[in-house]
């Protein structure tokens, strides 16, 4: 009897082995009918940085996944998880706005894990821990290849032959489908762009040849981050009485220009910080440095001189802080061809404002991965879910880069009508005080550039997914409505 193994329905290669591309990997490598090859460039898989924040509207594709079971234990659950807004940037801090709070956030404290399933809240996660979990649940079935730097790609404009894949120690690899997971500078999206570019010179369209090399690289936002950790012990032998109220709930310490992110991680004995230093005149510029270097405690601390004590005694503890140049991708105006697509960072890779770079990361893998698991999805109508993948998470994901750029300039106090000149009033007296009112427009500014959080569940946004490949299908057209 002929016991022969069925092949695989398509082979997949994911590039890069971050969070998106580990994840993804793990999700589609569970198919049997999928075989999967994850090709990173490192020698090992890491993450550099500590903290990441996942909202609550991921958690339940974590959820989903199978996986909250085994991450829970690695989160930072006892804390209130909503940010707390202060104005920061003189010796008097004033309070003003706890965001996305939805007026509920106080109440459920009191029930265990409750706030779990509250739309405004985050979990934060030690980056580490959270890869080195994804890393462990990766089937056997799913290869990871190391130090397989990919340098260029050839999608040949027939279905019939595969993609090909060109690494830097000169050897190749092929796929039905590529799966570029490569971060900020992704080489994926780069040859993705440098061809579409190619094909329209080689049709005399010159100008639009350059709107598609716009899309290569990425752009600096003006703005570093200086990013380190402290330990809840070193924040304890200041002796200043009680716990900081950056070991209990996330910070967002705002000033004009300048604003410190802290909040806390592995189960608050550690509290990640990520300050922030921007000059908008230099948004688009060049950045002239290495994008991540390490600079002295004591120019990190100089940066936020002014700042009330306690963002000093927070600052003060940073060993070797990192300067890392906040580089942005100019919202693509397509995240697929037809047979690459393009998930993370290297999609929509965002300044960190609302810390939500991450989940937009597993929102894509969710809706990529729903569709390619699909029974529908074939080697025939591939094109037909990546398609269907672009019309449903760019919109959102380019929304949400979009959105990340406005909630930093509204922690810096600069937008129109939000700016330090607005927020600083003369009292009776003369003297200039913060104005409440101002600054309480700054908090519901912040909670409707975040209202993406709540509004739409992320799992409608699946079943709509799941809808149009199963009419594009049955109609056997591309056109999707
Ligand atoms: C300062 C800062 C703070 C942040 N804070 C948060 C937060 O609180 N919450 C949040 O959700 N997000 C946050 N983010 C964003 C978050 O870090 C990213 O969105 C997320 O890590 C993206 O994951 P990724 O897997 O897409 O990319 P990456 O993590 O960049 O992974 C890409 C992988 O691809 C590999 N690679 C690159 N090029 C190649 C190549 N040519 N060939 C093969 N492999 C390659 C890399 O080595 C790497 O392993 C922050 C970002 C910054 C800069």
């Amino acid at each position: 009897m002929n016991t022969s193994v069925r092949p695989p329905k398509f082979e997949v290669a994911v590039v890069g082995g971050g969070i998106a591309g580990l994840l993804c990997a793990f999700v589609l490598s569970k198919n049997t009918s999928i075989e999967v090859h994850v090709y990173e460039a490192a020698h090992q898989l890491s993450e550099v940085g500590a903290g990441i924040g996942i909202f609550s509207r991921v958690w339940k594709i974590i959820e989903e996944l199978g996986l909250a079971e085994s991450l829970l234990p690695l989160a930072n659950n006892e804390a209130a998880l909503t940010f707390h807004m202060r104005k920061s940037d003189s010796t008097e801090g004033l309070s003003f706005h706890d965001m996305n709070d939805l007026g509920i956030n106080s109440v459920l404290r009191c029930v265990e894990r409750a706030w779990i399933n509250l739309p405004g809240t985050i979990m934060t996660f030690h980056r580490a821990e959270l890869q080195q979990a994804i890393l462990k649940w990766l089937p056997s079935s799913c290869k990871v290849h190391l130090l397989k730097r990919l340098t260029s790609v050839d999608e040949p404009d027939s279905m019939d032959l595969p993609v090909s894949l060109h690494f830097a120690d000169g050897t190749t690899a092929t796929c039905d489908l590529l799966i570029g997971a490569d971060g900020i500078k992704s080489e994926v999206r780069m040859s993705m762009y440098r061809s579409r570019a190619a094909k329209a010179r080689s049709q005399g369209k010159e100008e639009v040849a350059d709107i598609w090399m716009r899309y290569l690289r990425p752009v600096w936002t003006g703005s570093v981050a200086y990013r380190g950790m402290v330990t809840k012990e070193q924040l304890m032998s200041l002796n200043r009485g009680s716990e900081p109220a950056v070991c209990k709930r996330p910070m967002m310490y705002c000033g004009s220009l300048r604003h410190v992110v802290g909040y806390p991680i592995s189960n608050g004995n550690i509290v990640d910080i990520v300050a922030f230093t921007t000059d908008t005149d230099l948004e688009g510029a060049p950045f002239d440095a290495p994008l991540v270097s390490v600079v002295s405690n004591e120019e990190f601390v100089s940066k936020f001189q002014g700042f009330e004590q306690e963002v000093q005694d927070l600052l003060r503890f940073v060993d070797k802080p990192t300067r890392w140049a906040i580089h942005t991708v100019t919202p693509l105006p397509s995240f697929v061809s037809k047979r690459i697509a393009l998930l993370g960072d290297a999609a929509h890779a965002m300044a960190p404002h609302q810390g939500a770079g991450a989940s937009q990361a597993v929102e894509d893998t969710y809706i990529l991965t729903s569709l390619l698991t699909h029974p529908l999805c074939t080697q025939e109508t591939l094109p037909f879910a990546l398609e269907i993948y672009d019309r449903i998470r760019r919109p959102l994901a380019n929304a949400v880069l979009e959105g990340s750029r406005r909630a930093g300039f509204l922690f810096d106090f600069n937008l129109p009508g939000l700016r330090e000149d607005d927020i600083m009033q003369k009292g009776a007296d003369g003297t200039l005080r913060p104005s409440m009112e101002v600054l309480r427009q700054v908090g519901q500014t912040m909670d409707t550039i975040q209202e993406w959080i709540w509004k739409r569940a992320v799992q409608k946004d699946r079943e709509c997914a799941i809808t149009m490949l199963e009419e594009c299908c049955s109609r056997g057209s591309l056109r999707v409505d």
